[in-house]
């Protein structure tokens, strides 16, 4: 084969490649990383009913307190526009992400922020209420991609199957955590877990001490080891779950300087 020949040859199959990949393959924008749209270490759970619009979730808080004024957080930084809906949504903020990517807020109690204000991931938008159509509060939220209803997706895992009911399935916010305070471990083979409590399942293990971030403490089983007793547990960032405070390498049973989840 003639060398320019060869060229042209591969020229015309690079542009069919091109070609493919501009005109079959085309992916969707990626999505925003987004994120839970309720504060930092809050454990809510979430349920899709049958008479429910699009791909909606509604959230209600499991963790004991109240759902009704809690702040509802934006789950990715964007565009906020407030609406009313007397019949349906009440006080709503649907947030324009760009790339054709916005989500929605329902039922607000009362406003946080200006129609058309930039809000960033984490930036307080709203309070949870239960105006317009709806039987209690709770904050009902969607993701949409060019106007149609997603699988909601919060950290890059998908929250689908979505449950029928309530107290089925659990979500625990790290959203404007922001990125903790660093505390070494000590001990070996200490458990990580979903939740405060001692059968929740274990998330990680750290094999030996481990500078670790932890974004928030709170109150649940009571741990007692190497002769220490103690119920606070840490919820660390990167391992995303709780440790119980005795293997923290510090003094004090409630960490200085750490907010309560
Ligand atoms: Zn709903």
């Amino acid at each position: 084969m003639r060398p320019i020949r060869y060229l042209v040859t591969l020229l015309a199959a690079l542009a069919t490649a091109l070609t493919a990949t501009l005109f079959v393959a085309a992916p969707a924008q990626a999505a925003p990383l987004f994120k839970a749209p309720y504060p930092c270490g809050q454990r809510w759970t979430y349920s899709h009913h049958s008479a429910e619009v699009r791909l909606a979730l509604d959230f209600v808080r499991a963790d004991g307190g109240s759902t009704a004024g809690t702040p509802v957080l934006a789950s990715a930084a964007g565009t906020a526009t407030r609406y009313y809906q007397a019949s349906g949504a009440g006080n709503y903020i649907v947030i324009d992400h760009g790339g054709g990517w916005k989500t929605y807020y329902f039922h607000l109690a009362a406003f946080s922020v200006a129609s058309g204000a930039w809000v960033n991931q984490g930036q307080q938008i709203g309070t949870t209420g239960s105006t317009g159509n709806s039987s209690g509060a709770h904050i009902h939220y969607e993701q949409l991609y060019n106007g149609v209803g997603q699988n909601i997706v919060i950290n890059g895992a998908s929250l689908a199957p979505y449950p029928g009911s309530y107290h089925q399935c659990y979500l625990t916010s790290d959203n404007g955590c922001g990125g903790g305070t660093a505390f070494w471990t000590w001990g070996s083979g200490i458990r990580v877990r979903s939740d405060v409590r001692l059968a929740a399942p274990v998330v990680a293990t750290l094999a030996g001490p481990t500078l670790v971030y932890v974004l928030c403490q709170k109150q649940g089983d009571t741990v007692t080891a190497d002769g220490y007793t103690n119920n606070w547990w840490a919820r660390l960032r990167d391992q995303n779950g709780y440790m119980t405070n005795i293997y923290i390498d510090h003094p004090a049973a409630q960490l200085p300087g750490v907010p309560v989840c």
